[in-house]
């Protein structure tokens, strides 16, 4: 067989849309999975409306979710002179014609068929033209598209679509002012750069039909083509930002990691048994197209959530600390000079279910300055509290080895000679360090801090409690 092309070609009109995205994966996994080529397309033909920003944000997103691609960036608007070729060709041979009508014409015409209960398609005015008027007057280019037959494909997600041609209409494919039109430019380049298979949004299904056609009237092989379900918010309606963030770059930004959004995304109308979890490795391995569904995915914040609470335990702490840096410099705290961050990382990922969440839980130990829980502090700090403390801290400072187990054995032995429980103490102490009744273990934040910051605080708390 030979090599498969896929291509991923977003209109930049805005951000990567989670849909978008998802699309964009499906198209990438099955080029990395067939050993084929991933390529990465701009359909800008629409100039009023792309922008470089939106193309930026595009190349950023995939870039963030690790979807590279072989062969582009290409731009359609490089094109221009291509798609005019192409226009010729048709025209050349009888495949087009110019029509003349004029848009005062046409609304009048489809007013019309809808009056008389018809479709309001063209009625082919300008099909077969005995002679072309020499006035110079504007024209626009149309396909001539076959009125009988059926045109169809077996879709590799929904099966056999078919549609009668003599509901398609004469497709223009240059305006007036001589630019192409939208299912025209991308049968060209999809032609043109030899794509294979076609994976998009089944919003494109309407579109499919007219584009067969037109790869039959180039004389180009027509790719096959998978329509995948929209993605739906949790009311049934298409997802959209009245849901939440529709944006990728926006789920970084809340603190989700790239490899649960990439694994919540391929779930969402990819199914493999009642796995869960795949890292793209895994993807590649086990994706086929033939096991997308064909009814929508439902977004569940939830769920992602989850995804991303369990590669965030189960990520490598040092790239974790990498992440983290940005959203602490957003709350005003450099690591530099403090606890060692990835020491930091370790005792909080275990229950971060954000990078955000995970930030915020880092705070306190580059703040000193915090204000005690108050409901914490009326009920663990009392009058025996300060001697506990001190106590405490003597035990620390005379320890030589400041590990876990040594930390361990300080609290052991203060409860045993004091005859009291782990509680009675704790509590205290975990306020007393981290200002809060909820923080990661006491015995690792004792141990990530050091001697020297641990003395500083138990101290501070003492005096705070005299
Ligand atoms: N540019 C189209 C879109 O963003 C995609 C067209 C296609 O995949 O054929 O929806």
């Amino acid at each position: 067989m030979s090599q498969v092309r896929l291509r991923f070609a977003p209109s930049p009109t805005g951000y990567l849309h989670v849909g978008g995205a998802r699309t964009a994966l499906f198209n990438w996994l099955l080029a990395r999975k067939q050993h084929g080529k991933f390529i990465l397309r701009i359909e800008d033909t629409d100039v009023a409306r792309s922008t470089q920003q939106s193309v930026d944000a595009i190349l950023e997103g995939m870039t963030w979710l690790g979807l590279d691609w072989d062969e582009g960036p290409f731009y359609q608007s490089d094109n221009f002179p291509l798609y005019k070729e192409y226009v010729q060709k048709l025209l050349a041979a009888g495949k087009a014609y110019k029509c003349y009508c004029s848009s005062e014409e046409l609304e009048a015409k489809r007013e019309q068929a809808l009056k008389e209960g018809g479709k309001p398609k063209y009625d082919g005015t300008c099909r077969e033209l005995a002679a072309q008027p020499d006035d110079g007057r504007p024209y626009v280019v149309r396909f001539k598209a076959p009125q009988q037959g059926t045109t169809s494909w077996v879709d590799l997600v929904k099966g056999k679509i078919s549609f009668e041609n003599a509901e398609l209409d004469d497709l223009i494919v240059q305006r007036t002012d001589g630019t192409p039109t939208y299912n025209f430019v991308v049968v060209v380049d999809d032609a043109s750069m030899a794509i294979t298979t076609v994976i998009r949004g089944d919003d494109h299904v309407n579109n499919t039909p007219r584009q067969i056609l037109l790869y039959q009237a180039l004389e180009s092989e027509v790719p096959s083509f998978a329509h995948v379900p929209m993605i739906l918010g949790a009311d049934k309606a298409r997802l959209s930002k009245r849901h939440g963030a529709t944006s990728v770059i926006a789920y970084r930004e809340m603190g989700f990691l790239p490899e649960a959004m990439v694994n919540y995304l391929v779930r969402l109308g990819w199914s493999y048994g009642d796995e869960e979890i795949f890292s793209l490795e895994d993807l590649i391995q086990k994706f086929s197209i033939e096991n997308v569904g064909r009814s929508a995915g439902v977004f569940n914040t939830e769920k992602l959530l989850w995804l991303n609470a369990h590669y965030i335990k189960n990520g490598d702490p040092v790239r974790l600390a990498g992440l983290v840096t940005p959203f602490l410099s957003e709350r005003g705290v450099k690591p530099e000079g403090g606890p060692d961050l990835v020491a930091v990382v370790k005792t909080l990922q275990e229950r971060a279910k954000t990078m955000l969440e995970l930030a915020d839980g880092a705070l306190f130990y580059y703040r000193g300055d915090f204000a005690y829980d108050e409901k914490g502090a009326a009920k663990f700090f009392n009058a025996e509290t300060p001697a506990l403390l001190a106590e405490l801290l003597g035990k620390l400072e005379a320890l030589g080895s400041f590990d876990l187990a040594a930390i361990e054995g300080v609290f052991k032995a203060i409860c045993e000679e004091k005859g009291i429980k782990l509680g009675q103490i704790a509590p205290a102490v975990r306020l007393a360090l981290s200002g809060s009744t909820a923080s990661p273990g006491i015995y690792e934040m004792i141990e990530v801090f050091g001697k020297a910051e641990t003395g500083k605080r138990l101290e501070r708390a003492i005096a705070a409690i005299k």
